[in-house]
């Protein structure tokens, strides 16, 4: 964990573009609540194959306004064209964005890839083409690696190639299991990768939806976890309850060996991870 500690603590808060206008004005009462956290960046989500173009520039310029703080949009390339990805480069930059979640993204099912762009390094490498050092650049980083990977080592010499592109930090998949990151940073020291590697983390609302979605992305559900989970059944203020102390004693343990802070996916509620803030004494 020794690269890590170099790295001052930096805290964001990740939202998706709402689909409503009502989804809109709620987004913007946490968007607040949230900046007074003082949190490093907000940074809110694209859908694969560009489904939310401009719904994410309209949130990202709309946060960035009304809460003052610093917010990233994330652009995935998969199906996009060099020239499409360019005009986004552009709006942003006109707009004074100046960081950004490069992503490969996930097609959805039925969907033909049919784009310029394979693999995130690609895109990272464009964009530093592109627009030089106006943007700082985060990428992802998977502990316990990603999902069409065909091992560990060969996901992890892909990460390095985003770095090898022009990557300055990067935000990790969510994980429960603490030791699953410290292994993953181990490794990375070994291949001499040195950035700031943020835990990403994923606060505890709704389970069983919780469990449908990691089985997909590839995130473990510890054992341990999802049988506590599951005696509580249909009671879902005992899930969030027992959740969140999870959640704090993962943080907790991460912050303690020297993470570089914590990325919250936040789903766009504020309530459970203003609890975890305040369980962790993150001020201010
Ligand atoms: P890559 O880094 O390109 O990796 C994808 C796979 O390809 C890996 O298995 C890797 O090992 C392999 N690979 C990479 N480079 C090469 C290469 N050069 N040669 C051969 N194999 C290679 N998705 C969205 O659609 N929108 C979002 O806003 C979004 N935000 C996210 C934010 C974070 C912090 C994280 C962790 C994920 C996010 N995702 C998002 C999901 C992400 O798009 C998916 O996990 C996707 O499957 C991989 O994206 P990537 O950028 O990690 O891809």
């Amino acid at each position: 964990m020794q690269s890590q500690k170099a790295y001052p603590p930096a805290y964001s808060f990740e939202f998706f573009p709402p689909k409503t206008d009502a989804g809109m004005i709620k987004l913007h009462r946490i968007a607040e609540e949230l900046a007074t956290l003082k949190p490093r960046f907000f940074s809110v989500t694209f859908g694969a194959g560009g489904s939310t173009r401009e719904k994410t520039m309209e949130t990202v310029l709309d946060i960035k306004r009304l809460a003052g703080i610093d917010a990233a949009p994330h652009l995935s390339c998969v199906s996009s064209t060099r020239e499409s990805i360019s005009e986004i480069l552009e709006t942003y930059q006109q707009h004074g964005i100046k960081r950004l979640v490069a992503l490969r993204g996930d097609l959805p099912s039925g969907m033909m890839a049919g784009g310029e762009f394979r693999y995130a390094n690609e895109l990272v490498e464009f964009i530093r083409s592109e627009t030089g050092d106006h943007f700082t650049i985060e990428v992802a980083a998977y502990p316990e690696s990603h999902p069409q990977a065909p091992h560990f080592e060969a996901d992890l010499k892909n990460f390095k190639r985003k770095i090898e592109a022009g990557a300055n930090s990067a935000i990790t998949q969510y994980f429960y299991n603490a030791d699953a990151y410290f292994h993953f940073i181990d490794a990375c020291e070994k291949l001499r990768i040195d950035i700031p590697i943020v835990p990403g983390i994923m606060p505890i609302n709704n389970f069983s939806q919780l469990a449908r979605f990691s089985d997909a992305c590839g995130a473990e559900i510890p054992r341990w976890m999802r049988k506590q989970m599951e005696c509580y059944g249909d009671d879902q203020a005992s899930i969030q309850a027992s959740g969140l102390d999870v959640v704090t004693s993962l943080c907790e343990k991460l912050l303690e060996r020297g993470a570089p802070g914590l990325h919250f996916y936040t789903m766009n509620k504020s309530e459970i991870v203003s609890a975890i803030w305040k369980n962790l004494n993150l001020g201010p």
